[in-house]
């Protein structure tokens, strides 16, 4: 599909951010769309969620759902499926948005495109994705009821997921390849008064082995010799990386690859703007996202209305 149609505004992504930048920009009359591989993003892997304002309880597919419904209430339908590859900057300042749709034309662009869970880059990982191993435990942590399993990683997502993992699996290892954890105290002494969980400090994961799935984990000690638990489940929370790729070349990006924005959410590419977790803000959560979302929307239009 070539879509020839030049519009104000491409927003990528379709998550808080991107629902955010989307109400604004119909409420404010543009001419845009919201182009997205999925529709939720994170949110609606989050699991319960307590801290959007006015909902004191929710969870996030519930809110991704909500996000949805609140934009087809100003008439925008989110185009799902789509899959960006590249945004390119033409010669009079306006963009190329390539994707697996075709290519959409537009006078500016927010990019609200979030990120990915960082992989360990071990042998077997990728094979068995979805298949024992996991880098989402409130999606899959579940599925392993009354079994054996590892969370790989030291910060508070790996925490979060071994907490949780208690609470469900038989025996929770979890393997940390720094020698204490990184993440908040309150969580790792919730975490050693559990005793289901064995903690292994030092550890490098070296291998996931399994059949049809997961069978066990392979990893070296402190002392660098190698060792094998039996574990049906792998999770896998190392941190996550920024989907920034698809920027145009000229966007500036700091060390980790996340999209650096200024409190306009301006990016140094003039008519390019970011919200959300693929920036370099160092908060990352839904209210942020979404208004950041709003930021870079006002400051489209700003720069909209200046064009000559
Ligand atoms: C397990 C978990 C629990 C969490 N719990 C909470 C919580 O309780 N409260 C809270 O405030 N925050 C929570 N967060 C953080 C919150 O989910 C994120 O801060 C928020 O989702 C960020 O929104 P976003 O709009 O920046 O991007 P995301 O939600 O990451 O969405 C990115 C969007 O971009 C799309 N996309 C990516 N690449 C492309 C591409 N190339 N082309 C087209 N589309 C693309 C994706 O499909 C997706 O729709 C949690 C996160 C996780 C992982």
């Amino acid at each position: 599909m070539e879509n020839k149609e030049v519009h104000d505004l491409i927003i990528i992504g379709g998550s808080a951010a991107a629902t955010a930048a989307g109400i604004y920009a119909a409420r404010r009359g543009l001419n845009f769309k919201i182009i997205t591989k999925d529709f939720g993003g994170e949110v609606a892997t989050s699991g319960e969620i307590g801290n959007w304002p006015g909902i004191n309880k929710t969870d996030g597919i519930t809110l991704a759902g909500q996000f949805k419904e609140h934009l087809r209430y100003y008439g925008v339908e989110p185009e799902e499926g789509v899959e960006v590859e590249k945004v390119l900057v033409e010669p009079d300042g306006s963009f190329l948005v390539k994707s697996n749709n075709g290519n959409y034309a537009a006078k500016t662009v927010i990019m609200t495109t979030g990120v990915h869970p960082r992989e360990l880059g071990v042998t077997g990982e990728k094979e068995f994705r979805n298949k024992g191993v996991s880098y989402c435990t409130v999606c899959d942590g579940p599925l392993f009821a009354g079994k054996n399993v590892a969370t790989v990683g030291g910060g508070n997502s790996a925490l979060e997921s071994a907490l949780m993992l208690s609470d469900i699996a038989s025996q929770v290892y979890v393997i940390n390849k720094n020698a204490q954890f990184k993440g908040d105290q309150i969580l790792i002494d919730n975490l050693n008064k559990k005793n289901n969980v064995k903690i292994t400090y030092d550890a490098s994961t070296t291998a996931i082995i399994g059949d049809q799935f997961v069978t066990s984990l392979k990893y070296n000690d402190s002392s660098g010799s190698e060792k094998e638990i039996k574990v049906d489940g792998i999770f896998v929370h190392i941190g996550m990386v920024p989907n920034s790729s698809l920027a145009p070349d000229e966007t500036a990006k700091d060390q980790f690859g996340q999209i650096k924005v200024n409190a306009n959410c301006e990016t140094n590419v003039p008519g390019l703007y970011a919200a959300g977790d693929v920036t370099d803000t160092p908060h990352k959560q839904i209210v942020i996202a979404a208004g950041m979302g709003t930021c870079a929307l006002l400051s489209a239009v700003n720069y909209l209305n200046r064009m000559k």
